[in-house]
């Protein structure tokens, strides 16, 4: 495996970031989770740009523009010789000294790694994943933006550990205010109604890239889309429920806190839009190989 760092490819035993990166000492930087099928890279332009704008909001200037950025990472899959896998593209604060003060590091540091994914068993996409709600919350603006997806995760990580602890897969995280804000690693919908409704961007998710995606699919296949504030309430009498992310793509949801959703089984609708955004990500993005 070859991974770039700051504009050199180095074997995977010798891809080493300093003891004294910020982004190892606090967490200090932002990321991307980005997938590529068939020799395309999907959303890539979408990646590149919510990075820097996760970069612009925490003061980190990334040292290559989002056309280097893209080009680096379309090389690192190809000197890889992959069509299909998962990218981490991720750029740390860079080497500090022992202390907070962002000021003291140097210059960001940029690394890019393309390998294969371990999605959810394949069961799961037949039978629905087993969610439960967290005690622990998602970060409120005011404390860290939950749109800034920065290398800091242990809030999520937390709920994690809380949701598997519990015997689920997924841990549904909610605001200060008690209303959904999304899963530890994916955004969440239902369909009420006929409607496909998600919680909006503000009441504490990150705004997915898959999210976005399937939002413009459901209206493009003429399902109402609303964004709107959702209470656990609204979850467990939903007709059907799913979660979305880059890794997962669309996951059927079959059971919230032990109640089950719809009848069980992934629903018509979640089944229809499953099947189109693996349409969609079978023939778009940014080629690899040209
Ligand atoms: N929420 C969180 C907390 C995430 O980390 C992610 C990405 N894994 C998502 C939602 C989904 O975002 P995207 O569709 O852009 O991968």
């Amino acid at each position: 495996m070859k991974i770039y760092i700051d504009g050199r490819f180095y074997s995977e035993r010798n891809a080493k970031i300093s003891v004294f990166d910020h982004g190892v000492l606090y967490g200090d930087g932002v990321f991307e989770g980005i997938r590529f099928y068939n020799g395309r890279i999907f959303k890539l332009e979408e990646h590149v740009n919510r990075l820097f704008a996760s970069a612009q909001a925490i003061l980190l200037t990334i040292p290559m523009s989002k056309e280097e950025v893209a080009k680096a990472t379309i090389k690192t899959c190809r000197l890889n010789k992959l069509k299909d896998g998962y990218i981490r593209l991720v750029v740390t604060r860079g080497v500090g000294y022992l202390g907070l003060s962002p000021y003291k590091c140097k210059k960001a540091s940029v690394f890019i790694i393309a390998a294969t994914i371990e999605l959810y068993p394949e069961a799961v996409y037949r039978n629905g994943l087993k969610v439960v709600t967290t005690g622990t919350m998602r970060t409120p603006a005011n404390v860290l933006s939950p749109a800034v997806k920065s290398l800091n995760y242990l809030n999520n990580i937390m709920a994690k550990v809380e949701a598997i602890q519990a015997g689920a897969e997924e841990g549904l995280m909610l605001n200060g205010q008690g209303n959904v804000a999304e899963c530890t690693g994916d955004n969440v919908f239902i369909i009420k109604g006929g409607a496909l409704i998600t919680p909006p961007i503000s009441a504490g998710a990150l705004d997915g890239i898959t999210r976005r995606t399937v939002m413009a699919i459901a209206a493009e296949a003429g399902l109402p889309v609303r964004e709107e504030n959702l209470t656990r309430y609204d979850i467990f009498t939903a007709d059907e429920c799913f979660l979305t992310g880059t890794a997962a793509e669309v996951v059927p949801v079959a059971q919230v806190d032990g109640r089950v959703i719809g009848d069980k089984r992934p629903g018509p609708v979640t089944l229809d839009l499953m099947r189109r955004y693996r349409e969609l990500t079978a023939c778009e993005g940014a080629p690899i190989y040209s």
